[in-house]
């Protein structure tokens, strides 16, 4: 049977941490502070950015979601955009996506300073991460951020390891490979037009799954062995509209060394990024 690698232990000690970083800034006279632009009501959004906000509000930090309606102008949402981006009490600057499509166009990954950058998108931030920063000068993108969290708490060193990253968005899949091999993994960057999928994920030492499938990995994916490692980051509904992730987690369970489980991992994980973020992010403004 695999260890199940839950977020819960792994999320209690990065926020009594974060509790004391934030509680260190108060006494400098600085209190972290978040925006978070949300258009529209999304639903999945709408939870998302009510989660990232009650995280937010435990670890001592300020966060406000800044609501606008769906149907805003592109011209109140530009400048909304940059009245935060350009306000030196607001530390930790995003915009919850997707957004609705009159404003999809918009790249606003490069319209947040890179200091304010907690999704960690900007041009700037990726080209650190590109150069072999592992999140000393940059910020990270957070769910790739949360997954190596995660592989550091249970002990995995990524040195010398294969890994199999299914999907190449440039929310996770690229910015995990790129991460991951900073830590001198071996990375294989798969996608839907990779032939012989199977061959690449029998062949790793450690599987993620960020494809957006519901269950989509099973054990005919896994060599027999028993030893690899996945990691699900899917969020999905199977047929019975329960959450799931991509991987078939009962499937596989006793064919696999370690699985995080969804809910309750790598999506948890994602949340401890943004609220770590914040706190580096500050930090880098209060140098300033
Ligand atoms: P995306 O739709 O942007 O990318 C999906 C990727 O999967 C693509 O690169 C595509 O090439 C690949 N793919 C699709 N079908 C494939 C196939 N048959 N074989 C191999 N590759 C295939 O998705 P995304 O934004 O990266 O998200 C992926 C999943 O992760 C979704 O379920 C999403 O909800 C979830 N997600 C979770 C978190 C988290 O915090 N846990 C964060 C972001 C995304």
């Amino acid at each position: 049977m695999a260890t199940v690698l839950k977020a819960a232990p792994i999320s209690q000690q990065i926020v009594e941490d974060l509790t004391k970083q934030c509680s260190l800034l108060k006494n400098n006279g600085c209190i972290p502070c978040l925006k978070v632009i949300l258009v529209g009501a999304h639903p999945p959004s709408v939870i998302y950015t009510r989660n990232k906000k009650k995280f937010m509000e435990d670890i001592g930090a300020e966060c406000e979601i800044i609501a606008l309606e769906e149907d805003v102008s592109e011209d109140t949402f530009l400048s909304t955009l940059q009245t935060y981006a350009k306000d030196s009490s607001v530390n930790g600057l995003f915009v919850q996506l997707p957004l609705p499509k009159h404003l999809s166009h918009i790249d606003v990954g490069q319209m947040v300073p890179p200091e304010k950058d907690v999704d960690g998108f900007h041009a700037q931030n990726l080209y650190k991460l590109m150069a072999g920063d592992k999140g000393e000068r940059a910020l990270l993108p957070c769910t790739p951020k949360g997954v190596i969290t995660m592989l550091k708490y249970a002990g995995v060193n990524l040195e010398g390891k294969s890994v199999a990253v299914i999907g190449r968005s440039l929310i996770v899949g690229k910015p995990l490979s790129l991460l991951m091999i900073n830590y001198n993994a071996t990375v294989t960057m798969c996608h839907s037009r990779t032939s012989d999928l199977k061959k690449i994920t029998k062949s790793a030492d450690i599987i993620v799954a960020a494809i957006g499938k519901a269950k989509f990995i099973n054990s005919e994916y896994l060599r027999e062995s028993g030893d690899q490692i996945l990691i699900d980051v899917g969020i999905n509904h199977d047929e019975f509209g329960n959450l799931c992730g991509d991987i078939d987690q009962s499937d596989v369970e006793d064919k696999c060394a370690l699985i995080t489980p969804v809910p309750g991992g790598v999506g948890k994980m994602t949340i401890v990024s943004l609220g770590q973020n914040l706190i580096a992010a500050t930090k880098i403004q209060m140098e300033k």
